[in-house]
Order: structure tokens, then C-alpha cells, then sequence
């Protein structure tokens, strides 16, 4: 009702006043067309009314755009939340993971408590001989250790808990995480005879604030190539740090839990000190396909082939190895879980209920050949050519129960880590002097990453 009364109020004046402007600027020096001037008529007739002026909605108007200024200048410069009186100081030590992949390790620290957030591992390169894992160099840990409250830990990779075990080992502090990393940790520290410092693990729920010594830290929920990532959110008397963790983000993920932005902006509208964030991919254009994608692929590929089908990934990806399977049902086949890391991921993450796979569909290995080539599939570790993976050994003939044949659809979905190129092409060469149907990058969604892009 309003809006009416004010155009009908404020249509008449402001029509006149563009009529005489247009007069006024153009004086009918030459014999208008006569069509022309009725467009010009109607058009003058659809522009808006004037703005400016001194009408109460004119000035209302003014003022608001004035406001809405005023309002983009603060959310989008939020310096001045930062509380810069305080004498509090929290200092941020990355020991690894900086300025490289892998043995991610960062010590945040205030006056009286530190927390270590990730305690990862890296791949050696290879010509680091007889050398299987890389740790971290513990030697600040030591000289903090009185100060250190707790290991927090973000998500599940190798690069973020691979070597908890081992400083565990040499000292022990309550581990806080989601369920899914402590589950993976459960079975390092039983496979490292730790089964004993299991109960310093403390199960963390997300969206809920936990006081460590004075440092307060939250998980927010954000996608990644591995199920029940986290970002954290860790306050001190200094200000708020939020460390992304690894992620991209994934509009439609597998498990429909999408990134918990809501979080994020809650946090941002307080004023956040310092941002920690995931540099992967961060130098490419563009944006990261959804996980989903994979998916239209596998159905694609699975829909044309004829004999056995074998998909390599990471092992710790459990949705890519839940989308093949998915796709493996839908075309009859049995699965083959095969690969040590493989097989204990996915078997965690069914018992604590991340993904519904009923345990009859899987088959043992040396039940494979029972069965009609169509209808098996067999998912297994290996995508970056390692030589004691099972994919390496069934390309050379080296597995006890598994032989490539040349009916087999090989399926890489995955690329290479940095460094391990040379090894991913030896396995592709085997796999294809076998005579197999290998898709490895064919189709562009293959495989997607789990770092964001630019976007
Ligand atoms: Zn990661």
C-alpha cells in the first residue's frame, strides 16, 4: 500500500521533470520523426523517477544509501574487531607441513598452554634409500612438553596422524578429534603396541567449544577427500586463529554433509586474528569438482566393460572406494577388497557407521576366480605405483591369487602425488603390456582432487 502511494505521488513530477530536461538539451532544431518521438515518448515513460530531492522518500533513500556503505565498509573490514589492547600474545610454530606436503605439525602456544595440532608424516623421495616413512623432528616438543595440553587433530590423512604413534612412543598427551581419526589411530596404536594410551583419546563433537589449558577450540565441519574433516577454530586471549585444515569445497558430497559455512561466518563476524590455510591448489584457476562427479564416471565405465573391473584410489578416499562399489552392485559384481590400508579404512569407517555396505557383498581373494568375471570388482591400493602395493604385484604377476587379464578393466582414479610420477608410470606399463583396459586420466573426472581450487 505504501509503495503505491509513494509512486503515484512521485510519478507525475518526475515524469515532467525528464520531459523538460529532454526539451530543454534537444530543442526541436530538425522535423522529428514521428515514430522515433513516440518511442522516445514511451521510454520516458518507463525510466524511474528522479531520486534526489526533498520528498521524505528521497531523503530516505539518500540516507540508506549512505548506510549500506557504511555496512559493506564494516563486514567486509573487520581489523577493527580485533582486540588490539590486550597484552595476551599466542605464538603459532609450524614444525612441518609448511611449505611442503606432508608432516603437517603446528604448535599454538600461549603463556601457560600449547596445543599441537597434527602430528603428520611424509613419503620419502626416491632416492632416500631403505628410508619408508619421514616424521617430524619432535625437539621443541621436548622443551615444551611441560606446556603442551593436548594433540588436536583436524582430519585422518597419514600427512596429519601418521605419526602420532611415534611420538607417542616418547611422550603422551590426550589426543582430541572427531570419531573417524581416532578410529584410524585406534588401529595404528594397536599395530604399534600403544593399545594402552587409547584412553587419552577424547571423541570431540562438532559445533561445541572445548577448553584446553586457556585455549578454547572448536571442529567445524568441511569437506576433503577423506570423511569427518575439520577445520578448528581455536580462541586464546590474543584473538581467534582458524586453521582450515586440508579442504575444498564440495557442494555435494557423498555423505550430503556439506562444509558448515554458517561457522565460518559466525567466526568472521567476531573478527578472526589469523587465518592458517590449505595452500593446495591454492595457485590453480577455476574451481574443484565435486566428489559426486566421480561417480557418472565409474557408471559410464562400468556400464561398458565386460570382464573384471579393478579400481585403484587412495586408500583412505572411503567415499570414491564407496561410490565404485556403489556402481560395482548396481552392475551385479561381488567386491574385492584388497590392500592391508585399504581394507582396515574402509571396515572402520562401515563399524562406526560413516558408510552402509552390507559385509556379504565382499568376497576374499581367493574367491575371485569362483567367480563369473562380470561380476566381480576388485578395489585396491596402489594408485601411486608402489611397489608392495597389490596393484603393482597383480601387474607383475607377483600376487598369489589376482593375474591381470587382458578382459580386465583397470580403473586409476587418482593422480600422481609430486614426486611419485616416474613409479605411476611403471605400473601403467605393466598394467598395459598385460593387455588390460586401463583408464587413467582418460575422462576428466576420473578423479578429483581434494584441495580447493581458487574458485
Ligand atoms: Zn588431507
Amino acid at each position: 500500500m505504501q509503495e503505491n502511494k509513494t509512486n503515484s505521488s512521485g510519478n507525475k513530477p518526475a515524469n515532467q521533470n525528464v520531459q523538460n530536461t529532454k526539451n530543454s538539451v534537444k530543442p526541436q532544431q530538425k522535423k522529428p520523426n514521428p515514430n522515433r518521438q513516440n518511442r522516445k515518448r514511451k521510454s520516458a515513460k518507463n525510466q524511474a523517477s528522479v531520486l534526489e530531492g526533498n520528498e521524505k522518500w528521497q531523503k530516505d533513500m539518500a540516507f540508506a544509501i549512505e548506510a549500506n556503505h557504511k555496512i559493506h565498509k564494516e563486514r567486509l573490514e573487520k581489523f577493527n574487531l580485533i582486540n588490539n589492547k590486550t597484552n595476551a600474545k599466542v605464538r603459532i610454530t609450524p614444525l612441518g607441513g609448511l611449505g611442503e606436503i606432508g608432516g603437517n605439525i603446528t604448535v599454538i602456544e600461549t603463556d601457560t598452554t600449547a596445543i599441537v595440532v597434527d602430528v603428520g608424516m611424509s613419503f620419502p623421495t626416491d632416492d632416500m634409500h631403505g628410508v619408508d616413512i619421514l616424521i617430524p623432528d619432535f625437539t621443541y616438543l621436548r622443551q615444551i612438553k611441560k606446556k603442551i595440553k593436548a594433540i588436536v587433530i583436524t582430519h585422518a590423512h597419514e600427512d596429519h596422524i601418521g605419526a602420532v604413534a611415534y611420538l607417542f612412543k616418547e611422550m603422551q598427551f590426550p589426543i582430541y578429534a572427531t570419531p573417524l581419526p581416532l578410529g584410524m589411530l585406534s588401529n595404528k596404536f594397536e599395530e604399534h603396541g600403544l593399545k594402552q594410551y587409547r584412553k587419552l583419546f577424547r571423541p570431540v563433537q562438532k559445533r561445541k567449544v572445548y577448553q584446553i589449558g586457556d585455549i578454547k577450540v572448536e571442529w567445524m565441519h568441511i569437506t576433503h577427500s577423506i570423511i569427518d574433516a575439520s577445520s578448528l577454530a581455536i580462541t586464546t586471549e590474543a584473538g581467534t586463529i582458524i586453521h582450515t585444515g586440508d579442504f575444498k569445497i564440495d557442494h555435494t558430497p557423498i555423505d550430503g554433509y556439506v562444509t558448515d559455512l554458517n561457522r565460518f561466518a559466525e567466526y568472521g563476524e567476531k573478527g578472526v586474528s589469523c587465518l592458517l590455510s590449505d595452500s593446495t591448489n591454492s595457485h590453480k584457476e577455476g574451481i574443484t569438482r565435486s566428489e559426486s562427479t566421480v561417480g557418472k564416471t565409474f557408471d559410464y565405465i562400468f556400464s561398458k566393460s565386460k570382464g573384471r573391473v579393478i579400481m585403484s584410489t587412495f586408500s583412505s578416499n572411503i567415499h570414491r572406494v564407496y561410490q565404485a562399489i556403489s556402481y560395482g552392485l548396481k552392475y551385479g559384481r561381488k567386491v574385492c577388497v584388497i590392500g592391508r590400508s585399504m581394507e582396515r579404512n574402509l571396515f572402520t569407517a562401515i563399524d562406526l557407521g560413516y558408510i552402509d555396505l552390507d559385509k556379504s557383498i565382499f568376497i576374499d581373494p581367493h574367491e575371485v576366480n569362483k567367480h563369473n568375471d562380470k561380476e566381480v570388482l576388485i578395489v585396491t591400493t596402489g594408485s601411486q605405483g608402489e611397489t608392495m602395493a597389490a596393484l603393482y604385484r597383480m601387474a607383475t604377476d607377483e600376487h598369489r591369487h589376482i593375474k591381470i587379464k587382458p578382459s580386465d578393466q583397470i580403473i586409476i582414479s587418482a593422480k600422481a602425488i609430486p614426486g611419485n610420477e616416474g613409479s605411476v608410470s611403471k605400473v601403467l606399463n605393466f598394467l598395459i603390456k598385460s593387455g588390460a583396459n586401463v583408464a587413467y586420466q582418460d575422462f576428466s573426472e576420473i578423479h578429483v582432487s581434494g584441495h580447493a581450487a581458487q574458485e
